[in-house]
């Protein structure tokens, strides 16, 4: 679903990304952790060109992308819809309910009709625990639930891949678990996910792989049971006993 192939990026003179190469199978769950800084944000970003990467190919389901050279516009608009993105705060739209949101995407840029996205989101909603607060607006919600209307809203537009950048960072420690349940479910359901996080014991319990990157490069990956828990390299080691 997903190839990685030598993926390179430098703001200014400062290489952030120095040779990132890897895969996710359909229906897998790859989580990425490492130090801040190391380039993690950055990685994601590269895989849905909101920064585009200097070079390195990546391939999401059956769009592909050469960053080396130029790449035209309708084929960067074909890859962007191939994933959506979950940021570590919702950016959802004040003015909107909580509906409003969640259709935008699919009835302005997707042009599909009202009725049909408003059926789907209603549905979206409540698989994210959410039914009942259509008719809202976020500030009345609870940062937990403004996270997980980020959430249905990126779902809406049914992407092939879901990119989640530090999804709980942001909030209070008893809102956590809400959000982390969902990406869990999302997993269940198969969706092919890519979670930037420094929740350790949830990465165990929801990775198919875990990626361990510093200064820009791919250190240590494997699955959890092995990069989590006995790592090859010591520079692994040394993070997790810095943050567990
Ligand atoms: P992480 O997510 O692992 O904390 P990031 O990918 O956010 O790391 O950042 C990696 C490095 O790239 C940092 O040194 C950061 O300052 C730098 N960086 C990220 N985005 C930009 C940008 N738009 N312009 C300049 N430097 C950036």
């Amino acid at each position: 679903m997903l190839e990685v192939a030598g993926i390179r990026k430098a703001f200014g003179d400062h290489e952030v990304l120095k040779d990132i190469s890897f895969t996710a199978a359909s229906g897998s769950v790859t989580v990425v952790i490492g130090p801040s800084g190391s380039g993690k944000t950055t990685v994601l970003r590269a895989l849905n060109a909101l920064d585009q990467a200097d070079a390195g190919v990546i391939t999401i389901a059956d769009v592909s992308v050469d960053f080396g050279k130029k790449v035209e516009r309708a084929q960067l608009a074909r890859f962007r819809a191939q994933s959506g993105m979950v940021f570590q705060s919702h950016n959802l739209f004040p003015h909107k309910t909580v509906l409003q949101n969640v259709i935008e995407g699919p009835v302005i840029v997707q042009k599909r009709s009202k009725a049909e996205a408003k059926s789907d989101a209603l549905e979206l909603l409540e698989s994210v625990g959410l039914g009942a607060k259509a008719d809202q607006y976020p500030y009345q919600l609870s940062g937990g639930q403004q996270q997980r209307v980020g959430i249905a809203r990126a779902l809406a537009m049914k992407p092939k891949l879901m990119l989640f950048d530090e999804p709980t960072s942001a909030l209070d420690p008893e809102l956590v678990g809400e959000v982390l349940r969902v990406i869990k479910d999302l997993a269940s359901q198969g969706w092919t996910m890519v979670i930037v996080t420094h929740e350790i014991r949830f990465a165990q319990q929801v990775a198919d792989q875990v990626l361990f990157i510093e200064g820009g490069l791919v250190v240590e990956s494997g699955p959890p049971g092995k990069v989590l828990v006995d790592p090859t390299q010591a520079r692994t080691r040394q993070f997790l006993q810095r943050i567990l």
